[in-house]
């Protein structure tokens, strides 16, 4: 039976709470203040840089925070230690790997990861993460993954940069990229999943782009975009161990005979398709050569040159984008007239072109000022 509202609250229950019993401090407050007042200071841009430079990973990854900050200060800094750290990058190979959650990606990324690493190669593991953008949770950079690579004093592991948008956390992989190299790491591995535009800005920061594909599970392009298999410098089947060898070798040939349907790539590289397995070491050491082969004949027809060059160039015009849209979202007035455009968009009392010009008047209007 519904008791009236105020007898309600002062039935008695076995779980009932006894008033007065005050709950003892979740927190050692005297121990929480010295622990902030111990918190370092923030260091210049020129320390963050001899850190980096004297191959410090642990000023490495403050850099590297100070560089996904969103704090203007912050972002002063890390420009600088940026603009720093330029003269020492470069050498190096950056490799993007892509494919859907449960292709191997971080499997192959660590057994692969060991083999380069064993070649004498000093290697950071990035990754951009859209999911992390979306939902806050994450599809890669989980801390379980990869754990034995992470106890690899030659490698650096850090998970994708969280907030923000697409574009502007692949910025900040990109400059993490300039801090990992001016910190001694020759090799980059740029991880993605292989299910939004993440792939595109990966493609757009690495010299080598390669896909992993899963064999056998009826459509062979299980949902991977027709522009994604194009950028792809090789396919990689993955998981090609125990039974699954003759299906992998099976996928390989389809993989092979679809590949000649597509435009030859502006490098000059035919792009490949292999089996492999993380569990069974196949064909790491031969995409590993494969990766040096590119790099070998891109370095000699320039190919190599040109894309980084481009490269640069994309990410200059991407961060003007960036720059100028968040300004403009961010823009007071913008905002108050972006809410009063949709309500009349939504009640067609507007046309979206008619709303847009509105509100993009506004913004011209205060900038005039
Ligand atoms: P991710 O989501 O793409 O990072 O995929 P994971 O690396 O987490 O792997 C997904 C599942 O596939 C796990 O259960 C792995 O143990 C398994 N797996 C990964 N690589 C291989 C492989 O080379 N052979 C076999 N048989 N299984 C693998």
């Amino acid at each position: 039976m519904d008791l009236p509202k105020d007898k309600k609250s002062k039935k008695k229950s076995v779980l009932s709470v006894s008033s007065g019993v005050q709950q003892p401090p979740s927190v050692n407050r005297e121990a929480f203040e010295l622990t902030r007042k111990k918190k370092k200071k923030q260091l210049t841009a020129e320390e963050y840089v001899n850190g980096i430079l004297n191959h410090d990973p642990v000023i490495l990854s403050q850099a590297i925070t100070i560089i996904e900050s969103s704090r203007p200060d912050h972002q002063k800094t890390g420009q600088e230690i940026v603009e720093k750290c330029l003269p020492y990058c470069g050498d190096s190979v950056r490799l993007g790997i892509t494919g859907i959650p449960g292709v191997g990606k971080s499997t192959f990324i660590e057994e692969f990861g060991f083999y380069v690493t064993s070649a004498g190669r000093k290697l950071a593991v990035l990754a951009i993460d859209p999911s992390s953008e979306r939902s806050g949770g994450s599809i890669l950079g989980d801390k379980t993954r990869m754990e034995k690579l992470s106890s690899d004093p030659n490698v650096f592991i850090r998970p994708s940069p969280s907030a923000g948008s697409l574009g502007g956390v692949a910025r900040k992989t990109r400059e993490t990229i300039f801090l990992c190299e001016a910190a001694g790491f020759d090799t980059l591995f740029i991880e993605t999943v292989g299910v939004g535009q993440s792939e595109t800005a990966v493609h757009s920061m690495v010299d080598f782009f390669l896909l992993l594909m899963l064999a056998g599970s009826g459509d062979e392009l299980q949902g991977i975009k027709r522009g994604i298999i194009e950028m792809a410098d090789a396919i990689a089947i993955t998981k090609a161990d125990g039974d699954n060898i003759k299906k992998s070798e099976r996928a390989k040939i389809d993989f092979r005979n679809a590949l000649h349907f597509y435009p030859p790539t502006e490098s000059g590289w035919m792009p490949r398709v292999l089996t492999c397995s993380a569990v069974t070491h196949t064909s790491l050491k031969e995409i590993w050569e494969m990766v040096q082969e590119y790099i070998e004949m891109t370095l000699a027809n320039s190919w190599f040159q040109t894309n980084r060059k481009r490269q640069s160039t994309y990410w200059m015009y991407k961060t003007i984008e960036e720059n100028l849209k968040d300004h403009f979202y961010q823009n007071p007035s913008v905002k108050k007239k972006l809410i009063k455009m949709e309500d009349d968009v939504l009640l067609d009392k507007t046309s979206s072109f008619k709303a847009a010009y509105q509100v993009l008047e506004e913004y011209f209007k205060k900038k005039g000022k």
